[in-house]
């Protein structure tokens, strides 16, 4: 069986960092955490909420004795974030991040890492729309799938110690080719949003529906399917960036699909609306 890690470090204290920690606190491991956040603001809150043992001033200072660190920033973050900290880093530490791209982040920062430390990376696939220090709650990770996506040659123990730590805070995991993983999140979690994103962004270019009237009507489907438009930006804005192929790759899919469908519609084609209709709802009530 794999040894808890004794030093967390948590970089970044938004939705999942928060979540990460205080899944630990609900297990009462003896796990001592530090962590870090970029802004004064976000590590007063922290402090003031208590998370984290020790809230710290520096890069260097959260890494130094830590035997498990996460990068918890956006995607677009990372890499700099890995250069600053790996001078500091303990020999015989992992280095972990929990980015919803893979390819680019493993791109970005295995290369600042020095041979002494481990770089398992991994992908929690939960969360929710808020984010910041005070979005994160104890169970998000129950039952849900933390992603493990090591690049060839990394040291099994390793693999092996964060994955029995991801399933003591809750989760259940796999591992999963880095390519792999980029297409598989494009479909499942990238183009969602971007589309939750266009169904708002279209709603409020119309001209002949007010925003009063989206916002009073909009039980029928649309506050179901935009509650995800409510994420951050600046994380989305990264995701799309350094997932490129993927997503584009999946775009191209989506349109086909819609214009197929919209022509359907506009022929009075019932038959193909409802076979395709049957099809989709039990795939949809497969999933839990
Ligand atoms: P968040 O916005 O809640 O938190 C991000 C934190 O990082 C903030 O506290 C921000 O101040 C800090 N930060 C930003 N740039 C920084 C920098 N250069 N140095 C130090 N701190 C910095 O975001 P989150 O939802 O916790 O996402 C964090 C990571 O987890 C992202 O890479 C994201 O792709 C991934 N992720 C998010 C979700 C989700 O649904 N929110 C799910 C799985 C994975």
């Amino acid at each position: 069986m794999s040894e808890p890690y004794k030093r967390v470090a948590l970089i970044g204290l938004g939705l999942i960092a928060s979540s990460m920690f205080w899944a630990m606190r609900r297990i009462g491991t003896q796990t001592h955490v530090s962590g870090y956040a970029r802004s004064a603001e976000t590590r007063e809150t922290a402090r003031r909420i208590g998370l984290c043992d020790t809230v710290c001033e520096t890069l260097p200072e959260v890494v130094r004795d830590a035997d498990l660190i996460v990068l918890a920033v956006p995607v677009g973050a990372m890499g700099a974030v890995a250069k600053e900290m790996a001078p500091y880093l303990k020999p015989g530490a992992t280095v972990t991040d929990v980015g919803s791209v893979k390819q680019t982040v493993i791109d970005a920062v295995g290369p600042h890492l020095p041979d002494t430390v481990h770089f398992v990376p991994g992908h929690p696939m939960a969360g929710t729309e808020h984010s910041g220090p005070e979005s994160g709650f104890d169970s998000l990770f129950d039952n849900r799938w933390t992603l493990i996506v090591p690049p060839s040659g990394t040291d099994e123990e390793a693999v092996q110690r964060l994955e029995a730590y991801w399933q003591g805070l809750g989760a259940m995991t796999e591992r999963m080719e880095i390519e792999h993983h980029d297409l598989v999140c494009a479909v499942v979690s990238h183009i969602p949003h971007l589309i939750a994103y266009t169904m708002v962004g279209v709603a409020d270019d119309l001209s002949r529906v007010s925003d009063q009237e989206v916002i009073k009507f909009s039980a029928a489907g649309f506050r179901d399917f935009t509650r995800i438009a409510a994420s951050d930006p600046t994380m989305w804005r990264d995701v799309f960036l350094t997932n490129k192929d993927a997503t584009i790759e999946m775009l191209g899919r989506f349109t086909e699909e819609l214009f197929a469908l919209q022509r359907a519609i506009r022929t009075g084609d019932g038959e193909q609306l409802h076979a395709y209709f049957t099809r989709t709802r039990a795939i949809r009530r497969g999933i839990l």
